[in-house]
């Protein structure tokens, strides 16, 4: 039986997650749910699953010893919240050197050099649930070590890949939303519509996988067939296929290395054609200040993701234009100097400052 602890269980991946559970009763138990809010959906899982922790974020009243108490009793650590704030759940996971199955994107992409420390110092191993860093992970054949040339990422475009300009100078929230292969929650909707999403997903695998950024490319593919490949020396690529369905990444993130029943195999023939092309950068600017923020490293990314959390929510709310999410980020980068992420308090300031910064930025306050 393996005890798995999830961390955001109510959103689109815990809930995934917790359908995997209900596939296989025989092999998994919930010892701790977690949630923001504790909602009529978060009452309803903890009466269905009991778990021995039942941890509510807006209630939360103790300090790190509440967060640390999840990860007492579990096998798996799944941590699907969203935001900054899945960060410190990740650094907990990981101190308890538990097996962490990480969809939370934000923990390496602003805290990458603290979690992978952690992560070597404890033992703790990290088996990505994204479904392109799982490609990758499954094409090394489940070692991350493995050596390899160059990863590629592939990316659907979201739903503005063919826009002009002008259009996406007009799309709307609810546009946004509507994402041509992939169902996710909003925020990692519309960043999948800028391309920050893609940017994000480069920053992780150079942190899951030891790669250099210069080695990490992205790729359209407007399909979402092929989740990501692995080329090596000898010019051979290992690519991982499937239709586009988290379960698949989010079932073997549990069961891994053993693999069971889940999705509907691909009917290659039924498809006909995939297609790939390249990212059009400079009608989506969020992919390439995710890459700059990178390169400089420390806080950086923690500023970008700041600002962008921020500008999203705003974007969602009717209150800035598509193109506006870019510039606020390009302002918060350009403003806030970078400094090495020491540890998480800095990490933590740099969050908070980047979100005044942004707020200032949009509603001029
Ligand atoms: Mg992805």
């Amino acid at each position: 039986m393996k005890k798995i602890a999830l961390i955001g269980c109510t959103g689109s991946i815990g809930r995934q997650a917790l359908d995997v559970v209900r596939r296989y009763p025989e092999r998994f138990t919930v010892t701790a749910l977690a949630a923001n809010a504790n909602g009529e959906a978060f009452r309803a899982l903890r009466e269905e699953f009991r778990p021995r922790i039942a941890f509510c974020a807006e209630n939360r009243r103790g300090g790190q010893e509440e967060i640390d108490e999840l990860f007492s009793d579990c096998d798996v650590a799944l941590i699907a919240a969203s935001g900054f704030a899945g960060l410190s759940y990740t650094l907990a996971a990981v101190r308890a050197g538990k097996t962490v199955a990480l969809a939370n994107k934000e923990s390496l992409v602003c805290g990458g050099e603290l979690v992978m420390a952690e992560a070597k110092r404890r033992g703790a191993e990290i088996v990505p649930v994204d479904s392109e860093h799982s490609a990758i992970f499954q094409a090394l054949h489940f070692d991350r070590g493995a050596k390899f040339e160059r990863l590629v990422l592939t990316a659907s475009g979201g739903p503005f890949l063919r826009a002009s300009e002008e259009e996406l100078a007009r799309v709307t929230a609810a546009d946004a939303l509507r994402h041509p292969t992939w169902k996710m929650g909003p925020k990692i909707t519309v960043d999948s519509a800028t391309l920050l999403n893609k940017g994000y997903e480069i920053l992780e695998a150079k942190w899951l996988f030891g790669a250099d950024l210069d080695r990490i490319e992205a790729v359209v593919h407007p399909e979402s067939i092929v989740h990501s490949l692995v080329y090596f020396e000898d010019g051979a690529a290992l690519a991982q296929l499937g239709y586009p369905d988290m379960g698949v990444p989010i079932q073997l993130a549990l069961t891994y290395p053993d693999r069971l029943p889940c999705a509907a195999p691909l009917d290659l023939a039924a498809l006909g054609a995939l297609h790939f092309f390249p990212l059009p950068r400079e009608k989506f600017p969020c992919f390439g200040l995710a890459l700059q923020a990178g390169k400089e490293g420390g806080t950086a990314p923690t500023v970008l993701n700041g600002a962008a959390e921020i500008a999203v929510r705003a974007f969602l709310q009717g209150g800035i234009t598509f193109p506006q999410i870019a510039e606020t980020v390009e302002d918060a980068l350009s403003r806030i100097p970078r400094t090495d992420a020491a540890d998480f308090s800095v990490l933590e300031e740099a969050d908070a400052r980047a979100r005044a910064v942004a707020t200032r930025y949009i509603y001029g306050k």
